[in-house]
């Protein structure tokens, strides 16, 4: 290439670039979890990329660590975890491969979206192994209230705004728009679920204290004999018992967990088994944070219907 093409080449590149190229590079979000990655997508629109590193199908709790993981961390502005110890398993050696400054805790970008919530199952006194995978900073599946959603989105929000002060209006903004299509859904919701407040149910992991809160159901047991526990003979007649005895009539099961003690437990007890989805992801059709809990109260409203209530 002659001089002065290549002169005229790297013009009519730029040009090019240009024209493609945002003004700035949107900022790198990369999120533990696919529910954070929504959230963050509400607030961040078109000014940041975000990825999450779980599928939404995953257990939580154990991620199979890839090298493509540290990657995304690698290039990342920001990091936004659950927190209390959900990704205790898996995240911290990433994290540590990364290398990236930037994002380790303590630093400015990252973000604990757990900070700012509302927290339950905070364990009083001395944890011991015998009660099994106890979470000592409380339940982390806290994101299953839309109230905490809304505090997450805000937390993002702000985070953001610090970060990318030059875009802190269009966050806001964002943010004011998640808040009412938030809130107006929640009306929906909780109008339809009204009638079954304290209504029995089990779960199979101790995954919903936030969801059952807020929506007024009443959780009598576990198919876990211990957080984290498989299931046990001896737990499983005890849980049928007590069942039998409250009236339990809907056991909700995580999408990862076998189906096997849940179905006979159904079996014994006449109570309907419901696979919730807990994650962002987790079904094709759950493609946000709003649609997450229009799936679950709908697949919920389905089965209270069908108790007889
Ligand atoms: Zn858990």
């Amino acid at each position: 290439m002659s001089q002065r093409l290549s002169v005229r080449f790297a013009l009519v590149l730029s040009t090019l670039l240009g024209a493609v190229t945002p003004a700035r590079a949107a900022l790198k979000v990369v999120t533990s979890t696919e529910d954070l990655a929504s959230l963050a997508r509400e607030i961040g629109g078109d000014r940041i990329g975000v990825e999450s590193i779980a599928r939404g199908y995953q257990d939580p709790h154990f991620v199979e660590a890839k090298p493509s993981f540290i990657l995304k961390l690698h290039s990342a502005d920001l990091l936004i975890v659950v927190g209390r110890e959900l990704e205790i398993g898996w995240l911290p050696p990433l994290l540590q491969q990364s290398r990236n400054e930037k994002i380790q805790a303590g630093s400015r970008g990252y973000l604990d979206a757990s900070l700012t919530v509302r927290i339950l199952d905070i364990p009083q006194g001395q944890i011991t192994r015998a009660m099994g995978d106890v979470h000592p900073l409380g339940n982390p599946h806290y994101w299953l209230d839309p109230g905490n959603g809304r505090r997450i989105a805000q937390a993002i929000q702000a985070k953001l705004s610090e970060i990318q002060p030059a875009d802190a209006a269009f966050f806001a903004q964002r943010f004011a728009d998640f808040d009412r299509r938030l809130g107006e859904a929640e009306k929906r919701w909780d109008a339809s679920l009204a009638p079954y407040k304290g209504t029995k149910i089990v779960t199979y992991h101790r995954s919903w204290p936030n969801f059952v809160e807020r929506f007024g159901l009443d959780v009598i047991g576990y198919v876990e004999p211990k957080p984290g526990i498989p299931p046990s003979p001896q737990h499983t007649i005890e849980l049928i018992a007590e069942m039998k005895k409250v009236k339990a009539s809907i056991i909700l099961v995580e999408p990862y967990f076998d189906l096997k003690t849940p179905q006979s437990v159904a079996r014994e007890t006449g109570a309907k088994v419901i696979v919730l989805s807990p994650s962002v992801g987790s079904e094709k059709e759950i493609t946000d944070y709003i649609h997450l809990f229009e799936y679950d109260v709908n697949l919920l409203l389905g089965a209270l219907k069908g108790t007889g209530h």
